[in-house]
């Protein structure tokens, strides 16, 4: 058997490995989990495809006996990098089915396939000069150097499930358009994703092609979860969350907050890039300027489609405004 850093498994409830799956983020680690369900094992998440999460998964897999039959499915929360990444991966190493729901499927095979398409004039309309734009759009293709996804057979739907063994499976947007999060209500556990997480405040994006109001429907789905009967949260990153609805409530507040502060601006027009360079004053690295500005974005279209903000366009740029000084 290998020797395993301790802290690579940990073991936040009986039956529920922690997996801590080494990736080239600031967040550093995607937190996997491998949980026993009667003899068999369900793999939840997997990481970006590095040769040191690779090599993470096959020290686990002696650790912990996971055989090809073994594990018997691995789900997917959602379509980014470090949760999809080793999909190809996987299936080959445990000759596994990777399920996902159709949604966030149809996603991933886009935005990681052969014809996905630039973002550089999305960047270039809400501000961010063309060279920075061109920079960002460079981004997804370094993500797509971690990725490799199933083709033979491609991953598989999970519709029309709502339920697998004692979990409910739920469908949360606003990280993505259709995030799955784990609920099994027996044990008061909800695998939380990237939809709450105990530190940071998940990413809420704007983009073209996808949700027109994500937080909105983020916002609404924190409403729903916060209902839940929950005793602990297992996030996707960053540690686990003992209280769920304080920190939903702590998440809540931020984008109150974040609305006023922005409203508060916006006296004069401004582009997305010129409220996100008020909004984030610390040095960002150029992978971290790609999510202020669509975050920014998200704030932006949900204060417009209130009527609160007025949005025009000039010079083949977009502007927002507050609407009682238009
Ligand atoms: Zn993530």
């Amino acid at each position: 058997m290998d020797n395993i850093d301790p802290d690579v498994i940990t073991l936040p409830a009986e039956g529920i490995f922690r997996i801590a799956v080494p990736v080239p983020l600031p967040l550093k680690y995607l937190y996997s989990y491998v949980i026993s369900v009667g003899s068999q094992y369900l793999v939840l998440d997997l990481g970006m495809d590095t040769p040191q999460a690779r090599q993470t998964w096959i020290s686990v897999s002696h650790h912990l006996g996971l055989h090809p039959g073994k594990v018997t499915s691995v789900f997917i929360t959602h379509f980014h990098p470090d949760h999809v990444g080793l999909a190809q991966f996987a299936a080959e190493l445990w000759d596994v089915p990777i399920f996902m729901w159709e949604e966030e499927i149809r996603t991933a095979y886009n935005v990681f396939g052969d014809d996905s398409r630039s973002l550089k004039p999305f960047f270039e309309f809400h501000g961010v000069p063309s060279d920075m734009a061109a920079y960002l759009d460079q981004e997804q293709f370094l993500a797509k150097s971690a990725v490799r996804l199933p083709t033979h057979p491609r991953i598989q739907p999970l519709e029309p499930l709502t339920t697998w063994g004692p979990f409910e499976l739920l469908t949360q947007p606003g990280h993505t358009d259709h995030q799955l999060l784990l609920y099994w209500p027996d044990r008061r556990i909800l695998f939380t994703g990237d939809q709450i997480l105990a530190r940071i405040t998940p990413n809420i994006s704007f983009w073209p092609d996808s949700d027109p109001d994500p937080l909105s429907s983020y916002l609404h789905s924190l409403q729903l979860l916060k209902q839940l009967p929950v005793g602990v949260g297992l996030p996707a990153h960053e540690a686990i969350i003992p209280d769920l609805p304080g920190r939903i409530s702590e998440i809540m507040r931020h984008h109150d907050e974040r609305a006023q502060h922005i409203l508060d601006m916006l006296d004069t027009p401004h582009t997305a890039f010129a409220v996100a360079k008020r909004l984030f004053t610390r040095p960002l690295t150029q992978f971290q300027w790609r999510f202020a500005v669509s975050e920014t974005l998200a704030h932006l279209e949900y204060l417009r489609r209130r009527q609160v903000l007025t949005f025009n366009e000039h010079h083949d740029k977009g502007y927002y405004r507050a609407a009682k000084s238009s």
